[in-house]
Order: structure tokens, then sequence, then C-alpha cells
């Protein structure tokens, strides 16, 4: 039997929803650097009181960072741990065979796509970005513009690039930075679900720990 998509944009969060066994991967960077949790929360709390941009809170992660040893290989050990949610690949696949437009829509950072190999089964990537240099050193780094409120401003973008209406798109992630975004999309599903404001916004909480069960809510049976 052959799969319509209900939706022409599906994005993607990648922190606990893709990729699995970390919550933030910038939480786990920080517990393996052991930087000082005061710190870090106060530049989160920065952000999140609206004092601080976005770009401020991630350039004072990667000096916390960077102050205490990550390098390329350092920050790889760090997720080690990490692994792709059951069926995320084939999920993907299935979804772009049925012409799909798949992008991600992430506060992760591009090490973690990388190492899962994922860029390839999305038309776009929004996340933000570190570059090393030939030493492994961190070189240079980009904070994304659409991480917490503004992944509904990045869903938004795409939707009106590709000429797709809100309610053609989907989105589906897990936690609190995903809320506003799930309520901006046509459509929204979280799985691995750690925020009760986010249970109450998606249209469905997936329960099982496999990314092939959003496969139903996307395509249709034809
Ligand atoms: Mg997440």
């Amino acid at each position: 039997m052959a799969s319509r998509r209900r939706y022409d944009l599906i994005a993607f969060d990648v922190d606990g929803t893709l990729v699995d066994d970390t919550v933030f991967v910038w939480k786990t960077l920080h517990d393996y650097f052991d930087t000082d949790p005061e710190s870090r929360d106060m530049a989160f709390r920065s952000y999140m009181d609206g004092k601080w941009p976005y770009h401020r809170w991630f350039e004072h992660d990667i000096k916390l960072l960077t102050e205490a040893g990550a390098t390329r290989s350092s920050m790889l050990a760090a997720l080690d741990g990490m692994r792709l949610t059951h069926g995320a690949i084939e999920t993907l696949t299935t979804l772009r065979e049925a012409g799909a437009r798949l992008a991600i829509i992430s506060g992760s950072i591009n090490v973690v796509v990388e190492k899962f190999d994922l860029e390839q089964y999305f038309d776009e990537v929004y996340l933000n970005r570190i570059w090393f240099d030939a030493a492994g050193e961190l070189e240079r780094w980009q904070a994304t513009p659409y991480d917490v409120w503004d992944k509904a401003t990045g869903l938004r973008a795409l939707a009106a690039r590709y000429q797709i209406p809100m309610a053609r798109t989907a989105f589906v992630g897990d936690n609190f930075n995903d809320v506003a975004v799930a309520r901006e999309a046509g459509f929204s599903l979280a799985i691995h679900c750690k925020s009760e404001e986010l249970a109450g916004v998606v249209d469905v909480v997936i329960e099982e720990d496999d990314m092939r069960a959003v496969l139903p809510y996307l395509l249709e049976e034809v």
C-alpha cells in the first residue's frame, strides 16, 4: 500500500527527540566537562528573563566549555553515550519517500548531527554550529537564530520559503523549548515528552520509545 503525506513540511527537534539519552547536548557537555553550575545557570536565566540575547547565552556556554578543555575529540567522547532514537532513520526515510520536506529546528550543535550523519535526510538544518581547526581546537562558532521561542520563527520562515501553508506543517519535539513551535505548526507531536506544558500544547503525545509511532499521524494509506 502506498502512503500519502498529510503534511508537506515536517520539522524535528534533535536533543531528546531524534537523539536520545540526552536531555540537552549542552547539559551533557557541561556535566562531562564539569563546568561551574552557577555560571551556567546565570547565563540560562539571563536569556530566559530576556536580559541576554540567545547568542550571548550560547557564547557564554562555549567559553565555559573551552576553558574546561573542550576540543573536537573530547566533545565526541562526551557524546559517546548518546544514541539515535529507535526507528529514527526509517521514519525520516519513509517521510522523504512520501515527498515531505524535512527540517531540523534545534538548539543542539552540529557536532551531534554529524556524529549520527543526519544532515543527508534533511532539506534544511537549523542549529548551533561549531567549527574546529586542524588540531581539533574550537576555531569559530555561530548561534542559531531559531531556538526556544524563535523555533516558531524558523518554521514560519521555512514555510514561507517553500510556499507551504502553516496548516500543512508538522513538528516533533520533546521539551519546553518546543512549546512555541508546536503551537505554530499545523500538527504537532511530542516523543519522550519531558514537559507538561508541551504535553498540553501538542496534538499527540507518543508513548512508545520508537519514532515510527509518528508515521500514522503524518501519512495516510491510499
Ligand atoms: Mg529537545
